[in-house]
């Protein structure tokens, strides 16, 4: 599934191809996504100049000078910019074709990926009003974490994996932050201190960062190639390694499901 630094390296790889560029033809080949694309795009977009790509947790944000297309990748989806002339692949539905003779193409095999219009400001827009703070941006930190956390009895991995809490936190960024913060993933949320919440806060600042580092150093060319995404091969600590040693104490990686999700720790370094 895309995480938040795959959409992010998304936005940096496919913006210099298309923003400032003025929309020729929208082709909808498949509208049976998540929801049904609009028609209306086909109709509205047409002559209408991309002014930038922006990011909210998971969504990209298409502006125009008339509205928003919000794009989501779901499960499975991807974005690649390529020659208007290319010929689609099986699970190429929609096409973004501008003047420029570039196409943005939306290639979504399981399609829970999702392409809606808004004339509404994004931040008000449903899908993205209750999202919590992204994780790189400063009002989110130990002090906010702390402050929300308070009397919940919800595990901290549950709570920092809870998007109206924070964006972002997949569940590998999830398992890894909460080692180097030396937090016990099923640790009650309103149990952890306001120091320990601030060693998690730039954890989880620090591995996303180095995931959209490693995004835009080592994965493909957003014009060319098949455009897939996949996760970023960045050194775990923790994730995947059951039974291996702890690469601070030694002793064995620990693993258990939590809210039907794998989840990696060391009891040793995790309190
Ligand atoms: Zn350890």
């Amino acid at each position: 599934m895309p995480e938040l630094p795959e959409v992010e390296t998304t936005r940096l790889g496919i913006s210099p191809h298309i923003q400032g560029q003025t929309v020729n033809n929208v082709i909808v080949r498949n509208k049976n996504l998540r929801w049904p694309v609009p028609s209306a795009i086909k109709r509205i977009l047409p002559g209408k100049t991309l002014l930038s790509v922006s990011r909210r947790g998971k969504y990209l944000l298409l502006e125009f000078p008339n509205g928003v297309l919000l794009i989501h990748l779901g499960m499975s989806g991807s974005l690649q910019v390529v020659n208007n002339d290319t010929r689609p692949r099986k699970h190429d539905h929609v096409d973004l074709c501008f003047a420029n003779d570039l196409c943005l193409r939306l290639h979504d095999p399981r399609r829970f990926g999702s392409v809606l219009w808004t004339t509404e400001q994004p931040k008000h827009h449903k899908l993205l009003k209750d999202l919590g703070p992204e994780p790189l941006d400063k009002t989110f930190n130990g002090q906010y974490l702390w402050q929300l956390s308070r009397k919940r009895r919800v595990s901290i991995k549950q709570f920092i994996m809870d998007s109206h809490n924070v964006v972002g936190v997949g569940n590998i960024y999830a398992s890894e932050s909460l080692f180097r913060a030396g937090i016990h993933p099923r640790r009650a949320a309103g149990k952890v201190s306001l120091e320990r919440y601030k060693l998690l806060a730039r954890a989880i600042k620090t591995v996303i960062r180095a995931a959209i580092k490693q995004g835009g150093t080592t994965l493909r060319d957003f014009t060319g190639g098949d455009g897939q995404p996949g996760y970023f091969k960045q050194r775990l600590n923790v994730y995947g390694r059951k039974g291996e040693a702890c690469r601070q104490c030694g002793k064995a990686v620990s693993h258990c499901v939590m809210g039907q999700r794998a989840t990696y720790y060391c009891t040793h370094c995790q309190k």
